[in-house]
């Protein structure tokens, strides 16, 4: 690495919460270095997210401001029965691509600052630096550490060996279609709308985001939808998480990855209980994924000259549609923090920790008080 005379800021994760970091701290002048394990680009995947103030003002903040035609406007929330009828409220809003934000926030870091395909392992630090040692062998020295590495972060497993994501017992099935591939009654019932349908111990939810390219042209954009469904905790998740190639994965499956099996029973069960327009859209999708639901609150945030972010420090459930959103306003905080003490870190970072401690847990309990009035119990 070369040597600098500016901070610098060693971040794990280049996903949205390590991307949000690396360009807001770049904005305040730091040296900014983004290592992610994956080896390719994460922007094939993903699905929708309802555009937060957070994610905007982070993007304003490091001159990344995204134009006017980033998102896709609903104007009514509909709520729709099995039978079809549907009860409407005026509810404005607008609906990104986890893709379209993934590109915006590459696009403004450049290629230069990101490192693909290296895994961290383990880190040390001392008063004046800290070093994280990456499994190709590689290691880099740094002002502060970023940990940005997700509900499952090998950083946090090294800083808070006891503390774990709590499965919150229930999954979000997930899929994402061209707008082109909607039948009749879809289109009919979507245009323009956030849509749910609420049932005995399960919700299904679906709006309209940009294309994979981008563009909110109709015609050219994609429907989203997420089916939160019960699943405890045995053989049915484990069959659930196990891949196509028999590997079984921890708390998601991508797109294209789950088994036939899975698809048909995901297919059968939206047959008989979602309304006709709704299940059309779980039938007409060929690589449907899942995210498990959990709840995660980091009982702090600094850890000397190394920090918890994002989702490896606090896991929201997705009905506060937040998780893109706390992560930037954690990214935010943290450049205003050392922005206006320029001099002295460790101020900073306490300053940082104080503001956002509290709000991140508020939201996480938030979101568990949704799950239960939805999910029941
Ligand atoms: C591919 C992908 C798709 C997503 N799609 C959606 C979506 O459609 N809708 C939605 O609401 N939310 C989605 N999320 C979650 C959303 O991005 C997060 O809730 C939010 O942005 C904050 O996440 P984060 O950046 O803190 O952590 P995450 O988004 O979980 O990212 C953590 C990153 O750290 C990397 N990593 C983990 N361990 C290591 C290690 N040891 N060394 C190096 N790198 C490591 C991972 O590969 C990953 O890229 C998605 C996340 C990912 C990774």
């Amino acid at each position: 690495m070369p040597s600098t005379q500016r901070p610098r800021a060693i971040i794990i994760g280049g996903s949205l919460g390590g991307l949000f970091n690396a360009i807001c701290l770049r904005k305040i002048g730091w040296d900014v270095q983004v290592f992610e394990r994956s080896p390719q680009e994460l922007d094939s995947r993903g699905g929708g997210l309802v555009l937060q103030p957070g994610v905007t003002e982070a993007l304003h903040f490091a001159d990344a401001s995204p134009g006017d035609d980033f998102g896709v406007p609903s104007r009514d929330r509909i709520f729709v029965e099995r039978d079809g009828t549907a009860r409407r409220v005026y509810m404005p809003q607008t609906q990104i691509a986890w893709n379209g934000l993934y590109l915006r926030l590459r696009q403004a870091l450049g290629s230069a600052a990101v490192h693909s395909g290296e895994t961290f392992g383990s880190f040390t630090q001392d008063e004046e630096q800290v070093t994280a040692h990456f499994a190709s062998g590689e290691s880099v020295q740094g002002d502060l550490l970023i940990g940005a590495d997700g509900p499952a972060s090998t950083l946090r497993e090294q800083l808070l060996p006891h503390h774990r994501p709590h499965y919150a017992g229930y999954a979000a099935w997930r899929g994402v279609l061209p707008e082109q591939a909607l039948s009749q009654r879809s289109e009919a019932l979507l245009q323009n709308v956030f849509a749910f349908q609420d049932g005995p111990h399960h919700q299904f939810l679906s709006y309209r985001i940009p294309g994979e390219d981008g563009s909110v042209r109709a015609g050219e954009r994609r429907q989203n939808w997420v089916w939160y469904q019960k699943i405890a905790k045995g053989n049915a998740l484990d069959a659930l998480l196990r891949d196509r190639n028999g590997h079984v994965h921890s708390h998601s499956l991508p797109p294209g990855s789950m088994r036939d099996e899975e698809i048909l029973s995901l297919t059968t069960a939206a047959r008989e209980s979602l309304a006709p327009a709704l299940a059309d859209l779980v039938t007409a999708t060929p690589d449907p994924f899942v995210q498990l639901i959990q709840d995660f609150e980091s009982p702090n945030m600094v850890f000397g000259r190394v920090l918890l972010t994002g989702d490896a420090a606090f896991v929201a459930r997705p009905h506060t549609g937040a998780g893109a959103g706390k992560a930037a306003a954690d990214a935010l905080a943290l450049a205003q923090a050392l922005q206006v003490n320029p001099a002295d870190l460790h101020r900073g970072l306490a300053l940082w920790e104080n503001a956002r401690l509290p709000e991140n847990r508020q939201l996480v309990r938030y979101g568990v008080a949704l799950g239960r009035q939805i999910m029941g119990s």
